[in-house]
């Protein structure tokens, strides 16, 4: 796969969902590649949003290109708060202090990122708020004076289910968590990668966090 590729998948999910051409805006994940990589596979086909998911690669990365657009994607400690300067929007907030410490670093950064909140997907894994957590949550942010955008889900891994089944618990996560962000009044929603974008897209997805298909 390419990015070339990938855009035509997302294109094609739209159209079949009855999306206009664009609503659905690919984050190419880039953590793990060099700066050289991402050249050639991303920024050679025009400019994407580059997607981190750990702090001290987009620190070093995003230091020395600072004009791109840098997103974070993933899980913020409080001491790498100060990673996150050149940063547009941050998908992963998971609870209402790392609003408050990026809200508080941005006074001295004279610039803030938008946030997403991370809905939690059902694995034992802790990650991302409870479905009842997050009108609490939201109205916390909002008091930090960052804007949120929307949610964000990473999907858990059910790569061991068979098809129609995986494809049937991926559709009906992807569409709760539409309906979640609807209901809040929250207009993005980032969800899909590699392995399930075209379900997410079609369940109206408009930021869609790639990697691998675009390395390889
Ligand atoms: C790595 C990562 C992705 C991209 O996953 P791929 O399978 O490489 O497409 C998306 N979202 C998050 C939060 C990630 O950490």
């Amino acid at each position: 796969m390419s990015l070339p590729e990938v855009l035509r998948g997302i294109r094609q999910a739209e159209q079949v969902a009855g999306r206009p051409e664009g609503s659905a805006r690919l984050v190419a994940v880039t953590k793990g590649q060099s700066f050289e990589a991402i050249e050639r596979c991303v920024l050679a086909h025009g400019d994407f949003p580059l997607g981190e998911g750990r702090a001290q690669e987009l620190r070093d990365k995003s230091a020395l290109h600072p004009d791109q657009d840098w997103h974070f994607i993933g899980s913020l400690q409080r001491n790498k708060v100060k990673y996150l300067r050149h940063v547009s929007l941050v998908h992963s907030i998971e609870a209402p202090w790392q609003a408050q410490a990026i809200a508080q670093a941005a006074q001295s950064w004279g610039r803030a990122p938008d946030v997403l909140l991370q809905v939690h997907n059902g694995e034992a894994q802790k990650h991302g708020l409870e479905a009842s957590e997050l009108s609490g949550a939201l109205r916390e942010v909002q008091a930090t004076g960052l804007t949120v955008r929307g949610l964000m889900l990473m999907a858990p891994d059910l790569d061991d289910l068979p098809t129609p089944e995986r494809e049937g618990q991926l559709r009906s996560l992807f569409a709760d968590t539409a309906r979640r962000a609807h209901d809040l009044g929250l207009a993005e929603l980032s969800m899909g990668m590699s392995g399930d974008y075209p379900l997410a897209v079609a369940a109206g997805a408009t930021l869609v966090r790639v990697g691998r298909s675009l390395f390889t």
